[in-house]
């Protein structure tokens, strides 16, 4: 018998994070995997959701979102960024991120096409890649301070690249792009005529001085742009699964058919309650920044008293950790199975972020935990 599996599933894994999660549960470890909030939600956007439910608002929603969202997504953008959207033909919401970013995937790239993208990077970029018969290249960021050489960057481009996809502030590694770096990839793109797609998920969460730029934003990119974010993270409420994808109208053509057909559309009732979050939030992203920046604090000094050397991240919630100097003889993967099973704590191995041989002595860790489970994770590394 064949076995009636198609070949592109093959050339991707099951996701690492998740496994870890499975992990973590089955041993009792305190989860610092998996990128996503153990704390509750905002009372506000709670409340919204129980009265869009309670409102009889239980029906498929237009399928690239509903208008009041989409007017609250592009009046958002306008007062962020500055760029002037049209509800109609410039914003999907979608079913997170994640489907957003497959379904841009789907709607731009050829078989056979390359896209660039920098590693460390967020691991869902590999299948998405393989599910759309495209082709990777890899431009590796500095481990020292994950800047990126502008010659090699150059040199990834080609009449073969199609797009490049940028994650700002960047999973895993808490890197925030500059305007000037942005600038640099804005002016490829536009030498190249190649997209960039834009991963901006973490948008609200950085720390210290610094600042988002979307890279839409820039002379000359707006037209060749798909701005993905989304509410997950924002306003933690990942298992929502609400995204959204910003793009010119002609991509959105594109986009809309993909999402359409892939998913229908988001969850009406969330997505009613979204729209009266983000109306509502601006008062709510500073607490956000501070909450998070205090959580940093909490995970940075425990991982460093416990003998990591630690990225300071910039923006997102994780911090790539390197775990070199505790004297464990095995790779990353051996490593993050000893945490979990022996001190309780998971992490995620550094090479689930890389293509080759890159991330063997890193793992990932999250801060979108509570102070409780901080402390307590805290607590286990120091007994370690
Ligand atoms: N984005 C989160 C992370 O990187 C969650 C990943 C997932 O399970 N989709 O950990």
């Amino acid at each position: 018998m064949r076995d009636h599996v198609a070949s592109r599933t093959s050339v991707f894994n099951e996701s690492v994070i998740r496994e870890m999660t499975r992990l973590a549960m089955l041993h009792g470890a305190m989860n610092l995997a998996q990128g996503y909030p153990d704390f509750p939600a905002p009372e506000f956007i709670k409340e919204a959701a129980i009265e869009a439910i309670n409102g009889d608002i239980n029906q498929y929603a237009i399928t690239w979102g509903s208008l009041r969202l989409r007017q609250a997504i592009a009046a958002k953008t306008k007062r962020f960024a500055g760029l002037d959207l049209d509800p109609d033909r410039e914003v999907t919401v979608t079913c997170g991120a994640t489907e957003a970013m497959m379904c841009a995937m789907l709607a731009t790239v050829e078989a056979g096409d390359e896209i660039i993208v920098f590693e460390p990077f967020y691991e869902n970029y590999v299948p998405d890649a393989a599910m759309s018969g495209a082709k990777l290249v890899f431009v590796t960021l500095s481990s020292e301070d994950f800047s990126f050489d502008p010659a090699q960057l150059r040199a990834a481009f080609s009449p073969r690249t199609r797009a490049i996809i940028v994650n700002t502030p960047n999973n895993p590694s808490g890197k925030v792009f500059t305007r000037a770096e942005l600038q640099q990839i804005a002016e490829l793109c536009q030498e190249f005529d190649t997209l960039c797609i834009t991963d901006e998920i973490y948008e609200h969460i950085l720390y210290d001085h610094h600042e988002h730029v979307s890279i839409a934003t820039l002379p000359g990119m707006y037209e060749r742009t798909i701005t993905i974010s989304g509410l997950s993270k924002t306003f933690s409420v990942t298992g929502w699964r609400l995204g959204y994808l910003l793009a010119p109208p002609h991509l959105t053509n594109a986009l809309r058919k993909v999402h359409d057909f892939l998913t229908v559309g988001a969850p009406a009732p969330l997505q009613e309650a979204a729209a009266v979050a983000i109306e509502r939030a601006d008062s709510y992203y500073p607490e956000l920044r501070d909450m998070y920046g205090h959580k940093r604090g909490i995970l940075l000094n425990a991982l460093r008293e416990a003998g990591f050397r630690c990225h300071q991240p910039q923006g997102a919630y994780y911090i790539m950790a390197d775990f070199s100097d505790l004297g464990f003889e095995g790779d990353d993967t051996a490593f993050a199975h000893h945490l979990i099973e022996k001190v309780g704590v998971a992490p995620v191995p550094g090479s689930s972020f890389y293509s080759g041989h890159g991330g063997d002595k890193l793992v990932r860790f999250t801060f979108s935990k509570s102070e409780s489970t901080l402390l307590e994770a805290a607590r286990r590394l120091a007994a370690m």
